[in-house]
């Protein structure tokens, strides 16, 4: 066991502060990883503040992890110590289920492990993520990261990244298609990246004027004010798929009749209340709506190298563990520019 520096939520309401866990000593399948970088999702923000109701504390929250691995377990056998390794959202799982075998375990039909607010598979001992200095996961669940990449740049990918690349390959979109993607933040700008590199037509859909320039930096061929009344009319049935990245409520309705005949939301955006559409919506042009957990193990390496042989990384601002509540508010008002990560180096002071 080893007692390591993290940051800890400990209650819904209060900011997050030092906290100290221990990690496991590595068993036979275990990497022991010294986490370098790690990024703040969206979904950090709501589970610390108990938005979708089932937050455990203390939470360490964290799961878009990059590090060099320190210590292997005898049976490991893609790493070992120095090698560069990430872990994304899935720390476990059965390994046996239906969906398991396929390498979906995201979708573990007996609960896939979170790598924070989570129990490990014994039920009882609390997971906490990547807010801290050191991680022991199963090799099972531990990513091989491209060398050639900015390291700092690559942690977001691990759930921004696979989250966009996950739903955008399943629905197979690429050239001839016309995306709209739909809110400008961590997810959006890597659903931007993908979507362009997979030869699609990309819209930006924003409610910021002030990210225009940067939606055209990341690739995208044009940008939409969501407020822009005229614009929006003037993309009425539109768009083969919206992949909505939106945090906070908003109305659905407003996006699916921007959508063409037999066109395809895909929510990955998780708003704490529920949305309203009425049926009529879906019924008129065959529209339909779905939504996509981030990914499974297999595609979410086959995501870093996919990004590795294509140079796709995050667009980042590093900041040392001590600007965490304050990067939380800014990503609130949408002003992030496109992902926070964490300086680890910051956590051993
Ligand atoms: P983020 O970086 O904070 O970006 C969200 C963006 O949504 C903002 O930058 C803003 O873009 C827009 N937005 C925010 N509040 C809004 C409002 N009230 N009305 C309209 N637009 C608003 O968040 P993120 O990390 O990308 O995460 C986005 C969502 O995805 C979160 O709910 C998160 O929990 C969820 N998520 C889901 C999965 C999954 O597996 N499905 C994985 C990770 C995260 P503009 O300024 O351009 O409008
Ligand atoms: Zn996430
Ligand atoms: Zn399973």
């Amino acid at each position: 066991m080893k007692n390591i520096h993290a940051y800890a939520a400990q209650d819904a309401a209060t900011p997050l502060a030092p906290f100290s866990i221990d990690r496991r000593e590595p068993g036979p399948h275990d990497v022991e990883i010294e986490i370098l970088y790690c990024g703040v999702c969206h979904s950090d923000i709501h589970q610390a503040r108990n938005e979708w109701g089932n937050s455990i504390f203390p939470m360490v929250p964290g799961h878009e992890i990059v590090g060099k691995v320190t210590r292997v377990g005898d049976h490991v056998k893609k790493f070992k110590v120095g090698d560069l390794a990430g872990v994304g959202c899935l720390v476990d799982s059965c390994r046996e289920c239906h969906n398991c075998k396929e390498g979906l375990e995201q979708f573990c039909e007996n609960g896939s492990v979170g790598t924070y607010n989570a129990l490990e598979r014994d039920g009882k001992t609390p997971t906490y993520g990547g807010y801290s200095t050191l991680i022991v996961v199963d090799e099972a669940f531990t990513l091989k990261v491209p060398s050639n990449l900015d390291l700092a740049a690559v942690a977001p990918l691990l759930c921004a990244g696979i989250t966009t690349y996950s739903p955008l390959r399943y629905w197979k979109v690429g050239k001839g298609h016309r995306v709209g993607v739909l809110g400008l933040g961590g997810l959006g700008h890597m659903a931007v990246k993908f979507a362009v590199s997979f030869g699609a037509e990309v819209t930006m859909l924003s409610g910021s004027p002030s990210k225009e320039a940067d939606a055209k930096r990341l690739g995208a061929h044009k940008f939409l004010l969501t407020s822009d009344k005229e614009g929006m009319k003037q993309h009425t049935n539109y768009f083969d798929f919206i992949i909505d990245t939106v945090s906070a409520p908003h109305d659905y309705n407003v996006y699916l009749n921007m959508l063409r005949t037999n066109g395809t939301m895909i929510c990955v955006g998780a708003p704490p209340a529920p949305a309203q559409v009425p049926a009529f919506n879906l019924i008129l042009n065959r529209r339909s709506i779905g939504g996509s957990l981030i990914g499974g193990l297999p595609e979410t390496q086959e995501m870093l190298d996919y990004c590795g042989e294509h140079n796709i990384v995050s667009d980042i601002e590093l900041i040392p563990i001590q600007k965490i509540n304050e990067a939380y508010d800014r990503m609130l008002k949408g002003d992030v520019r496109y992902r926070f990560v964490i300086d680890t180096a910051s956590l051993k002071d």
